[in-house]
């Protein structure tokens, strides 16, 4: 897999050995860390390339599945690093699908609720095309991935390779980056120092946040059970950011206060998603609330922050 030394690639690496798969992870570090995948260092199944999937890979031996989460994932860091954004969702996506192809594996995107944009259907399901702009400062990812997904269909249509699409929505838990720039890592950094939580715009737009272990749970469904078409995996409880900022400190204790930044251009201004092909198709549906989610993630952050 791809982008294994990331947040969601070393839980997923992690899920993968414990149903007992050997795992190959590459990364190039450019937004993961090799601390990620201090647990599983030593394993017999497990063994990491640091590799950049934009330019040829080859892997010996045969392969059952590839998986593509290789990409900066955060507002600020794709903001920092474009070209890359655009050519790992391009280029990138492109060999991936290629070493699918030449093993006959089964290929699986990382994709993201940023295809729907700042959407104008509300909550989102897979059938909206999406409302992006394709040169504002989140066009670089936004529109790799949308071109990713066409290269999945069209991987899949013209070479019948057996492809996989999800849409992730905002995802947390431990291994985030304190510093990604991201509203989880941000608040809960801020609530543990004692500092402003930097709520941007007047903070009423909303978002869905779904912990990892629930994702994984779904990435691994859609593995076993999915089909070619695209699929949301998000927890559907929709909360304002200001609402997400106070949470936050109540859960930390913190006696921290909100303060007002600008709000980013282009920023979604609503996001939910629709999960009733998961639902239907794969019986996923997440188990985790926001609270404990958040609290378990709490955790993580008190430990490295
Ligand atoms: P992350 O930054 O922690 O992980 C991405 C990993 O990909 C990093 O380890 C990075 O070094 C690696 N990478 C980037 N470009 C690479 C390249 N060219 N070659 C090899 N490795 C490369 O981010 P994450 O939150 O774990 O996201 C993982 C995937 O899930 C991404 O594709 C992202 O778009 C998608 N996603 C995440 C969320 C979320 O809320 N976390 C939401 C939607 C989609
Ligand atoms: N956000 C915020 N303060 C921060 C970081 C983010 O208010 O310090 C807001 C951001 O403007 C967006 C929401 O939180 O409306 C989610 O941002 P994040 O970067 O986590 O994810 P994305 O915008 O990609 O959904």
């Amino acid at each position: 897999m791809s982008g294994g030394a990331g947040f969601i690639g070393s839980h997923l690496c992690e899920a993968l050995l414990n149903k007992g798969m050997r795992v190959l992870a590459l990364d190039n570090f450019i937004t993961g860390a090799p601390a990620n995948l201090k647990s599983l260092e030593g394993k017999p199944d497990f063994d990491f390339r640091k590799a950049n999937v934009n330019e040829r890979i080859q892997v010996e031996g045969d392969v059952r599945y590839v998986l593509h989460f290789a990409s900066p994932a955060s507002p600020p860091q794709y903001d920092a690093n474009p070209i890359h954004t655009l050519k790992v969702g391009t280029l990138g996506t492109m060999n991936m699908l290629g070493l699918a192809r030449a093993k006959s594996a089964t290929f699986l995107l990382a994709s993201t609720s940023e295809v729907y944009g700042d959407p104008l259907v509300h909550p989102q399901p897979e059938t909206y095309w999406g409302n992006v702009n394709p040169i504002g400062p989140r066009g670089c990812y936004d529109e790799a991935k949308r071109c990713a997904e066409a290269f999945a269909m069209a991987y899949h249509r013209a070479h019948q390779v057996d492809t996989r699409i999800i849409r992730i929505f905002n995802t947390h838990g431990p291994r985030m980056q304190v510093s990604d720039g991201r509203a989880v890592p941000n608040f809960m950094a801020q609530a543990i120092r004692g500092e402003p939580l930097t709520v941007y715009g007047d903070g009423s737009q909303t978002r869905s946040l779904c912990y990892v272990s629930d994702l994984v749970r779904g990435v691994l469904a859609v593995l076993e059970q999915g089909d070619e078409l695209p699929v949301n995996l998000g927890n559907p409880h929709e909360v304002t950011m200001l609402q997400l900022a106070k949470t936050i400190i109540d859960l930390a204790g913190s006696k921290s206060v909100i303060e007002h930044r600008e709000l980013p251009v282009d920023d979604p201004k609503q996001r939910q998603p629709d999960i009733s092909r998961a639902r239907n198709m794969l019986g996923w549906e997440p188990r985790i609330g926001l609270e404990e989610g958040l609290a378990k993630t709490l955790e993580y952050f008190r430990a490295v922050v």
